[in-house]
Parts: C-alpha cells; structure tokens; sequence
C-alpha cells in the first residue's frame, strides 16, 4: 500500500503547488484531467480560442464570490469587466486575491456565487478545453522542458513551422540569442541543457503565446526584480504579445501598470480602489501611496515620477 501511496501523494503535492504558483497551465490541465474539480456541462458549448478566428473576447466578473473552502470565503463581492482588447491590472499586497482571479477566469474553480462572464456566456456554460484554448498565460517563471528551444517555443501550437516559430521569437526578442547559439533553434535547455536566465525563460514564454495566439492574455509579473535593461525589453515583448488581445495584467510593479484602461487595487478580497493610474493618484489613497514608495525604491521622487507618467 505504502507504494501506492507514495507516489500518489507525490502527484498530489505537485498538483497542489501548480495550482498554487499558476506555474505551467497546460501541464497542470493533463493533471487536471485526472482530478476534475469542475465539469463540463452535457450541453457545454465551444468558444473560439484564437485571436486568428475571431477578435479579442470580452470579460466580465459580476458579483464574485469564491473560496477555496466552504468556511473561507476568499473573494467578497468581486465585480469589474475588461473589454474586447481592453487591459485591466490587478494590483494589491499578496493575499489579496489577485491570482484567484486569474484561476477563476481560467476555471480552475467555480465560483460560490455571482458569474464570470466571457463573450457575453457564463464561463461555466463553455467546455474547459475550449475555455482554455482561449487564454494565454505568460507566468512568473516559465518551465522549460529538456528539449531544444526551438520546441519549447513550439510547445505554444504543435504543428508550428519552422517560419512561425522564428517569427514569434523575433516579436519575443529572443531570436537573435537563438542564432547566436552554436546549434540554434535545435540548442538544448532546460536542466541537462543550457540554462537560460530569467528573462531570457520569460522571453521564451512570451514566444510560446505569441504562437498560441490566444484571445485572452493572463500576463503574471514576475516578482523577481529583472536589471532594468532586460525589464525594458521584456516590456517591449508583452506589449506586443498583448496588444489587441483582452489582457488581464498581475502586477507587482506599478510602472507596467500605467497606462491600463482600469486599475483594481485589491485587498483583502475586495477591491478597494479602482480607476486610471491618474485618477489613482489624485485620490491620494492606497494606490498613491503604494506608488510613492515603489518610485522612492526606484530612487525616484514620486512626484515628479507621476508627472512623467
Ligand atoms: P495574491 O495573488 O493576491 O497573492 P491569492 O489569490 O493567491 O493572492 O490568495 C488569496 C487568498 O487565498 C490567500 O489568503 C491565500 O492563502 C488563499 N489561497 C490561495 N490559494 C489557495 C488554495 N489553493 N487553497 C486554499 N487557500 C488558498
């Protein structure tokens, strides 16, 4: 027994960590797959996943409510929408719910109460597969497979020529380190391959979602502080990946959240101020001061740093 048991718990702690870290989506939905919390519908219906199909989808939370256990109620009341093509960011300290969020768009879980809303259908109403075709994710710290790098970016749509893939990685920015390595395209990464930096995964990822071509962008800032070079590229690649699409954006720094249609400061489950970076900061709450100490970290003074914005 005890050799069944091993490495079932085993799974089950990987399956719980992915859920955690929102790490590697897709290699969570084949373990997903084995350990369905929530079901399709016998009548659920298809949405068309790419942004090649159809144009960028619209979401909307309306009235959200959802814990992870039935005696916690983790998100209160939750509602905001981002148009088709719309960029919303969801800042706010750790806790708060942000990336609960994002698995609730995602479908991880089903909401207690209230709808999510996409293209105009409750999320429950689609067929998790299609849902998830939808929507892409660019997370904190990309898993790369021990394979070259030419599949790992391929990894975003099987079946991409060699054309496609080399164009996503030049709008990814990683294709000119691609060709300067000794075997290109067919170099291995990963643990027994080259080790890639932190931007350098990120940049990957981004290729991987340029190919996927989803309607729908979930882009998981990574908390890691990138130098600010790399960070200024990386800015550059995201903007590209999520220009046109619905993106929701998990921010740790306010900078990348500037210019978004609508900015949610969450906090304890609920959102405590919502509105443009301006308006933000002439309310001169939370947002304003969680600014003012971010631009001091950056050895800016925060006034001037909200001029320039
Ligand atoms: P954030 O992304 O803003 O840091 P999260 O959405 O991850 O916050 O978490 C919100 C709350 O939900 C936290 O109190 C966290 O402990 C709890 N939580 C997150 N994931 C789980 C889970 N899988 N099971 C139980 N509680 C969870």
């Amino acid at each position: 027994l005890m050799q069944l048991y091993l490495p079932l718990n085993f799974l089950g702690s990987i399956y719980s960590s992915l859920r955690t870290s929102l790490v590697d989506l897709e290699q969570m939905f084949r373990l997903m797959e084995e350990a369905p919390d929530v079901t399709d519908r016998p009548d659920a219906i298809d949405l068309p996943a790419r942004l090649d199909e159809a144009p960028a989808a619209a979401i909307r939370f309306e009235h959200v409510r959802f814990g992870y256990r039935p005696d916690r109620e983790i998100l209160h009341d939750v509602s905001f929408s981002v148009p088709a093509g719309g960029r919303v960011a969801i800042v706010g300290p750790t806790g708060a719910g942000k990336s609960t969020i994002s698995r609730l768009l995602f479908r991880f879980y089903d909401v207690n109460s209230g709808r999510v809303v996409i293209d105009g259908h409750d999320a429950r109403d689609y067929r998790q597969a299609a849902l998830r075709a939808a929507i892409g994710v660019v997370p904190q710290d990309t898993v790369l497979f021990n394979d070259t790098i030419g599949y790992n970016i391929a990894y975003g749509r099987r079946g991409a020529s060699q054309d496609e893939i080399e164009h996503a990685a030049r709008l990814a920015q990683i294709h000119d380190f691609i060709a300067s390595l000794p075997d290109g395209y067919a170099t291995r990464v990963g643990e027994r391959g080259l080790k890639l930096s932190g931007g350098e995964k990120q940049r990957v990822a981004i290729a991987r979602t340029i190919l996927k071509n989803p309607r729908i962008l979930i882009l998981d800032e990574a908390t890691s502080a990138l130098d600010t070079h790399t960070e200024q590229e990386i800015q550059v690649a995201l903007r590209t990946v999520s220009a046109e699409r619905t993106t929701v954006i998990i921010a740790h720094r306010l900078s990348t959240v500037v210019d978004a249609d609508e900015i949610l400061v969450m906090g304890d489950g609920v959102i405590k101020e919502r509105g443009t970076h301006r308006s933000l900061l002439a309310r001169d709450g939370l947002y304003a001061g969680m600014w003012a100490a971010q631009a001091e970290e950056r050895g800016e003074d925060a006034g001037q740093a909200a001029v320039g914005a």
